[in-house]
């Protein structure tokens, strides 16, 4: 069995290479160069590293890979946006969204193979948590859309017009409660000599793990991106339960104590907007009462319906009202244009198969 090296810290790779044998005063310089190999150059193979001496080329290949996880299949939107499904092991699958904007492009990354939190209006919720993706997996999900998207060296495009710009953890799972997995894998991300994808284009959205938030800020310090999505505990109970466990208040001071903002690095809250549910001009006021004297911004997020889902969009008249009153107050409130509903790749509607086997089947 071969190592994956995708997904290791620079020490990770480091002790790899030790543990292989390598002279302990060429593994930095050696580390250096797979890094390059892994995340500036895009290689797949490690026979492709011609900067390598042959004997060492196959020792390396011998041990480990750079070879991407399967795609099971890819969907693309009338809208442009892309889907991938990928499958890691046999059950462990899950989705990754490319959303091409006219400024940006957009990588959407999933951080767990289903979710625990069940939150009402979400399709991943209704799907169990399988378990945590590892930081291997989440790096390979932005490896895949820069193949897809031809987004190597040699490629005609430069760093200066790159397509895919901007990363969100936002696909399925809670990236709080995988946060070992998604500090390495953010860090791998930023490096500033590899992938460099640097953390103020970087956004990691949480529903609220308040005691995983300072640690966030200072371990990983991508943006943070709240799913409020309630103004009153009431509310948010039923349809992001795990408000049980972190009450809006909790939540607020969390985030009012993340480091680093400013105006020029604004907290992002998430605002599903639910027909009658969390959608009139009182909730508007209150959510601006709420976020009082924090840089923030409101994503309003016209619901994206799914089957069997017990919730309807608010009309569009009504998001309008609502992000007027917010803006009025001061705050940016882009109304989130749906992408990619048309193949089940908008907010809140990934899902795979993948059911976490029974002790007994194993
Ligand atoms: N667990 C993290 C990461 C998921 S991000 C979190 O909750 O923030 C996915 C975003 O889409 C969240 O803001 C989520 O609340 C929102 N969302 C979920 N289902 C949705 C739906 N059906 N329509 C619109 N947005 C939805």
């Amino acid at each position: 069995m071969t190592t994956p090296l995708i997904g290791l810290t620079r020490e990770g790779l480091a002790a790899e290479l030790t543990r292989i044998g390598l002279p302990a005063k060429t593994v930095k310089m050696r580390a250096g160069q797979l890094w390059n190999a892994a995340y500036t150059r895009g290689q797949t193979s490690l026979g492709e590293t011609t900067t390598l001496a042959k004997d060492l080329r196959a020792q390396l290949d011998a041990h480990f890979t750079l070879a991407r996880p399967e795609i099971v299949s890819e969907q693309r939107s009338g809208d442009g946006t892309r889907k991938w499904l990928l499958r890691f092991a046999p059950g462990i699958e899950v989705e990754t969204v490319f959303i091409p904007e006219e400024d940006r492009g957009t990588l959407c990354i999933s951080s767990q193979v289903g979710c625990t939190l069940t939150c009402r209006f979400c399709h991943t919720g209704t799907q169990k948590l399988v378990r945590n993706l590892t930081a291997h997996e989440i790096v390979a999900q932005v490896l895949i859309a820069k193949d897809a998207l031809n987004e190597w060296p040699g490629a005609q495009r430069n760093s200066d017009n790159r397509l895919l710009t901007n990363i969100v953890l936002m696909g399925m799972g809670e990236p709080l409660y995988n946060f070992e997995n998604v500090r390495d894998a953010v860090n791998i991300i930023a490096d500033g000599e590899g992938l460099s994808v640097s953390k103020r284009r970087i956004t990691l959205s949480t529903a609220g793990v308040v005691p995983m938030i300072a640690r966030a800020g200072q371990e990983i310090g991508s943006m943070l991106a709240i799913s409020l999505h309630a103004v009153s505990d009431d509310i948010r109970d039923v349809i992001v339960p795990l408000n049980k466990k972190y009450p809006i208040k909790e939540l607020l001071a969390a985030v009012r104590a993340y480091p680093g903002l400013s105006n020029a690095r604004r907290v992002t809250w998430e605002y599903v907007m639910l027909k009658g549910v969390n959608d009139s001009d009182a909730d508007a006021r209150a959510l601006v009462r709420l976020i009082a004297g924090i840089p923030s911004k409101i994503n309003l997020i016209p619901f994206n319906p799914w089957p069997g889902s017990p919730y309807e969009c608010a009309d569009w008249a009504r998001i309008e009202a609502f992000g007027e009153i917010v803006n009025r107050a001061g705050y940016a409130s882009p109304i989130r244009t749906p992408r990619g509903r048309d193949i089940m790749a908008a907010c809140g509607q990934l899902k795979s198969e993948s059911v976490k086997r029974r002790a007994a089947v194993r």
